[in-house]
């Protein structure tokens, strides 16, 4: 089967410029006129699609193409909205989709509109070389990820899940290959984190600013959030988590692959952070093996000369997918002292998939020929994606767009719902590349 992969690269490269041109900052969101473009978009190469909103202008749009019914559904997802943006801090505007030295600049750029792009025009790849499927192939752009996705697939699990149910589904969140001694390893998502987000609350005598006496609610509560903060919290392992770590362990120098085995244990890990040869993975690694709780929010006063008698901090924790939002509970709770209420504000568990399967075995076949030598290791995120509603009804989902995070080049981590997000060209094609194979062997 032909494929001209100059050609594929402009077109995922001029869909992504469109796409990044709709501002879906969640929230709002606004999400139905970007889904209306992929829907037009599909419908000018004759397949119909349909945009759903869960709730008034949050658009999402799914289509399908047939397969003979041989094996079950392949989903290919992605979402449409995406986070804030401080446009001063930006070197070319947010939603530009400027093209500048090799990069395409924009709000979304990596987080998901690339994946949203290489997805569709994949799509209609398989749909123009008529490719006979044997599963159906479903293509869903999404809402509202980006706020925790009630209003897109959450609400689509729950009311429309026979429009997304799949076998597998390729996601967000994982497919980035970083260097390691002399050859790549590429780490497919398999397993993601779990919020349970709290807020922490302190009380104390209300008076006169100007007659301070005993502890005040801001003095606890200061005082709490500082220990939290500072506080690493016991280290926790997953099989997915092992797995990627002893692949590190085996492929590495020997020196350097002796400090990615010291992650392992919890005596050894602090300095084993500091011996990786990629510093800007310490905190990814370090997200892997523990829950995390960061203070984010400050809330106390009115006056500046009022003691309050209430002060309450909003805290981000993220459990690892055995723990529970308990037991998350019990390990700040150790943090934050007895005095300080903790109150669970939104929790959901985290969730880890199967990695001994075909496409898993599929997906490391296809980047090792692109790419000789690469190790393919499944992976977690520290994040959260729409994808824990997927595997919460049983589908096999694994977080590939794949891209490699070149020695030098801007960090990936780094630009993710920051200021100048961009992704290579190169990387838009190396994806549609990877991705095409994936798709291809695995539904034909
Ligand atoms: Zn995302």
């Amino acid at each position: 089967m032909f494929v001209n992969w100059d050609d594929m690269q402009s077109r995922v490269v001029n869909t992504l410029q469109a796409l990044v041109r709709f501002d879906t900052t969640n929230p709002p969101g606004n999400e139905t006129p970007c889904a209306a473009y992929v829907r037009d978009r599909l419908a000018s190469e004759g397949i119909a699609a349909t945009v759903l909103e869960p709730a008034p202008g949050r658009g999402c749009v799914i289509a399908r193409l047939k397969g003979d019914g041989s094996e079950q559904p392949m989903l290919l997802l992605s979402h449409l909205d995406v986070v804030a943006v401080e446009p001063e801090a930006w070197t070319h505007p947010p939603f530009s989709g400027d093209i500048v030295d090799g990069y395409l600049w924009g709000r979304g750029s990596i987080d998901c509109k690339a994946l949203t792009a290489i997805e569709l025009e994949l799509f209609l790849l398989l749909k123009r070389l008529m490719v006979p499927l044997k599963r159906d192939v479903i293509l869903a752009a999404t809402a509202d990820e980006e706020a925790g996705g009630s209003n897109g697939v959450g609400w689509l699990v729950q009311h429309r899940f026979d429009l997304l149910d799949a076998e597998y589904a390729i996601n967000e969140g994982g497919g980035l290959g970083v260097r390691m001694g002399n050859r790549w390893v590429f780490g497919i998502q398999t397993a993601e984190k779990g919020i349970c987000w709290v807020k922490l609350r302190a009380r104390g005598e209300p008076g006169h600013g100007s007659r301070p006496w005993g502890e005040s609610a801001v003095a606890k509560l200061a005082a709490a959030v500082d220990r939290l903060a500072r506080a690493r919290l016991p280290q926790h392992r997953v099989a997915t988590v092992e797995a990627y770590i002893h692949t590190l362990g085996a492929v590495l120098p020997p020196s350097e692959g002796k400090a990615v085995l010291g992650l392992l244990d919890p005596a050894m890990e602090e300095e084993a952070l500091k011996q990786l040869p990629d510093q800007s993975l310490a905190p990814v690694l370090y997200a892997s093996l523990h829950n995390t709780a960061t203070p984010t929010i400050l809330r106390a006063g009115q006056k500046v000369n009022v003691i309050p008698s209430v002060a309450e901090a909003e805290v981000d924790c993220r459990i690892l997918p055995d723990q529970t939002a308990d037991s998350a509970i019990a390990e700040m709770r150790e943090r934050v002292g007895h005095d300080i209420e903790i109150e669970v504000t939104r929790s959901s568990p985290g969730v880890e998939s199967a990695y001994d399967t075909p496409l898993f075995d599929t997906i490391r076949e296809v980047i090792c020929e692109l790419e000789p030598e690469s190790i393919v290791v499944p992976n977690m995120v520290a994040g959260g994606t729409d994808g824990r509603y997927l595997v919460a009804k049983g589908v096999k989902v694994y977080g590939l767009r794949p891209s490699k995070m070149v020695p030098g080049e801007p960090s990936m981590f780094a630009l993710i719902h920051s200021h100048n997000e961009r992704i290579s060209l190169d990387n838009l094609g190396f994806g549609t590349r990877v991705l095409w194979e994936v798709i291809r062997r695995t539904c034909s």
